[in-house]
């Protein structure tokens, strides 16, 4: 079998880019589900994901009790009691969420 004359996929080659660690943005106001400080932007940050807990930010949510269509249908008061059992908004999400780093940990909160 004669040898592909171009690789599948193809590899990035720029060794500028390939040591590169992924972004990571820095947050400078309280999740408002786990309460550490994740979300860039003063909060103003639509469909941003807290690294920690994974609750999307919803901007157009008036209520703490009104489900959110970014978070499955969550109320922000049934993820916040998710994130006080397991870690997460969702028990299922826990594998992908990532621990506060020290900076981000606001006073007086629970860490899971
Ligand atoms: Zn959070």
């Amino acid at each position: 079998m004669p040898k592909a004359k171009y690789r599948y996929p193809p590899e990035a080659n720029c060794p500028t880019h390939q040591t590169q660690a992924p972004a990571e943005v820095k947050g400078d106001s309280p999740c408002p589900c786990c309460g550490c400080i994740t979300i860039p932007n003063g909060g103003d940050a639509l469909a941003y994901i807290c690294p920690v807990c994974l609750w999307e930010i919803d901007l157009f949510l008036t209520d703490e009790n009104e489900p959110s269509d970014q978070n499955h249908g969550l109320t922000l008061v049934q993820a916040r009691q998710n994130y006080a059992q397991c870690g997460a908004v969702l028990p299922r999400l826990k594998q992908y969420c990532r621990p506060p780093f020290p900076e981000e940990i606001a006073p007086n909160i629970a860490i899971k």
